[in-house]
């Protein structure tokens, strides 16, 4: 369908090469897009390369760790010298130091907000002039149900997914005269790296998260396909500054 076709368009996704973001990945590059993926893991993203170019999409892989402040200009200028431009940024790396507030030292927290937020900032503000020119654009950034709630064992984790709303909020007032989109989705529990580590550190977290997850089971990579082409899509034009759960029911579990 003509309003989901993403043919032509240029996206670049930090943390593409596995997870979540490969999933989006897949979902973007199934709808036609071309296709950066940024990573540190040269072999993991030669993977998802591989990966995304047997669904027929054009894809490269730019190897950078998005703490590092150069990385983002470095990053929208790869992404826009072999492509032509960027049409669709999908902030999606993260991590989590999973510690209580009381063990967790000062660079612990640093890193967290560095990789998290600090990054998406600074990705988005790379790939805006890319954008302006163009008098279009798209902007997707990760939170999670650590946007809405808390626990003991995320304190940098929930504070940097809690600012990720409020700077979709603020880039998305700021943007939108600019013809730019700017949303936040939010993942339930997904099986992914990095809840596989979580599942091993938290005891009883897997059982809790059937428990509480209406849909009755773990979110998988392949759920955000969906969403990932909605949001990069002239179908969500009109739609900027959301904040969208796809989560099978757990925020609204009573
Ligand atoms: P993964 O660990 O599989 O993915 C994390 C991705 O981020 C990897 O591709 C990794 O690439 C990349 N990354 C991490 N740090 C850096 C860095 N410094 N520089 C560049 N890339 C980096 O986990 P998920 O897919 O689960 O996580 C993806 C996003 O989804 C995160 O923002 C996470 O917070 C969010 N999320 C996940 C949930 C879940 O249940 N899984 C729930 C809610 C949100 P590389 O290995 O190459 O560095």
């Amino acid at each position: 369908m003509k309003l989901f076709d993403l043919t032509g368009k240029v996206a670049v996704v930090t943390g593409g090469n596995g997870g979540i973001g490969l999933g989006m990945a897949r979902g973007l590059a199934r709808a036609g897009a071309s296709v950066a993926v940024v990573g540190r893991d040269a072999e993991k993203s030669a993977r998802a390369v591989s990966e995304l170019e047997a669904l027929g999409a054009e894809v490269i892989a730019i190897e950078a760790d998005v703490t590092e402040s150069d990385a983002h200009r470095r990053m929208a200028e790869a992404a826009a010298e072999r492509f032509g431009g960027i049409d669709v940024l999908v902030n999606n790396a993260g991590i989590n130091i999973r510690k209580r507030p009381e063990a967790l030292g000062e660079d612990e927290w640093r890193t967290v907000m560095d990789t998290n937020v600090t990054s998406a900032f600074l990705a988005s503000r790379a790939c805006h002039p890319f954008m302006k020119r163009a008098g279009r654009g798209k902007i997707l950034n990760n939170g999670s149900m650590m946007s809405i709630f808390g626990a003991p064992w995320a304190p940098a984790y929930a504070a940097s997914k809690g600012a990720m709303v409020q700077l979709t909020k603020s880039l998305a007032t700021a943007w939108a005269g600019d013809g730019i989109q700017v949303n936040c989705f939010l993942p339930g529990w997904i099986d992914t790296p990095l809840t596989i580590r979580g599942r091993q550190e938290v005891e009883g977290l897997h059982e809790r998260v059937l428990a509480r997850t209406p849909a009755g089971r773990w979110g998988e990579s392949e759920d955000f396909e969906g969403i990932a082409v909605f949001l990069a899509s002239r179908a969500s034009d009109f739609v900027t500054g959301a904040v969208i759960p796809v989560d099978g029911g757990f925020s609204v579990m009573g």
